[in-house]
């Protein structure tokens, strides 16, 4: 049996992309070789953290309230759980956390691509359950994703652009590559597959366009993201005119264009 790093899971309504306001149960595995600089989960980048918190829904104000007592933490229903967890256990928890509007098991991170062993026998046990499972990731490995394509019903892939900062410059065609490869496997495979490009002030339609042609072709959803602004970077958001732009020129190539910012910002949870 495999045994793998977890930083956190729960319960909570998707904030992004296509299926947003649907319930999943995440399951944020822990580490992520990248380091985008609007990364909002960057406690998740620690590949070896000592504990997984396992959250209850009254943990959320907990979480996201900055003027709440510590002492309210003891009244949640927060659960702290040794790493490393062997997938039998995160199978049992995630059984605990099962609502009866549970759309999928979301596998996140951090980035699920680097405990790929790991993801797959918690998939496929999740599989046998008769759950859905749905894989966020960076696209940073083709061959990974590949591996994992058979357990997933649905796929949200990012396409990094290079200002994001996510890799050394001189790494990013590589990062690309991979990211394009797991969108073909994905697409091939039948696989429901959102892709996903964050936006910002500087986005330009070049760039825009440039992503587009690669995956024209393709049968997926195309979701633009506003970022999410840092709080000491309010000026890197994107107008809403900027959006427009971008999106019109997503759709020249593609049938399925959206835009959609983080939800669960809005409403204050994770
Ligand atoms: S890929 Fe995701 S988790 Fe990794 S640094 Fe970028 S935003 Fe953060």
């Amino acid at each position: 049996m495999k045994s793998g790093y977890i930083t956190e899971m729960f319960s909570s309504f998707q904030g992004e992309g296509a299926y947003t306001g649907r319930r999943q149960i995440f399951i944020r595995f822990a580490g992520c070789p990248l380091s985008c600089f609007y990364c909002d989960t960057s406690y998740a980048r620690d590949s070896r953290p000592e504990f997984c918190t396992v959250l209850g829904e009254t943990d959320f104000g907990v979480r996201t309230t900055a003027n709440v007592s510590f002492d309210d933490a003891f009244l949640s229903e927060q659960r702290v759980i040794e790493n490393p967890m062997t997938s039998q256990l995160v199978i049992e928890l995630m059984e605990t956390l099962k609502t009866p509007d549970v759309h999928s098991i979301c596998y996140t991170g951090g980035e699920p691509l680097i405990s790929t062993a790991f993801v797959k026998e918690i998939a496929q046990e999740a599989k046998s359950r008769h759950m859905k499972n749905f894989i966020e990731t960076s696209g940073c490995s083709a061959s990974a994703f590949a591996s994992l394509a058979e357990y997933f019903e649905f796929a949200s892939i990012d396409i990094k652009l290079r200002h994001h900062r996510a890799v050394d410059d001189s790494n990013y065609e590589r990062l690309y590559e991979n990211e394009l490869g797991c969108v073909k496997s994905s697409v091939d495979r039948g696989i429901d597959t959102i892709v996903k490009v964050v936006v910002l002030k500087d986005t330009s339609a070049d760039e825009i366009e440039a992503v587009c042609r690669d995956l024209s072709g393709f049968d997926l959803k195309f979701v633009l993201q506003p970022v999410s602004a840092p709080r000491n970077l309010p000026e890197v958001a994107p107008s809403i005119t900027e959006l427009f732009t971008l999106s019109e020129v997503a759709g020249r190539f593609l049938q399925d264009v959206m835009v959609i910012p983080q939800v669960h910002k809005f409403m204050g949870i994770l």
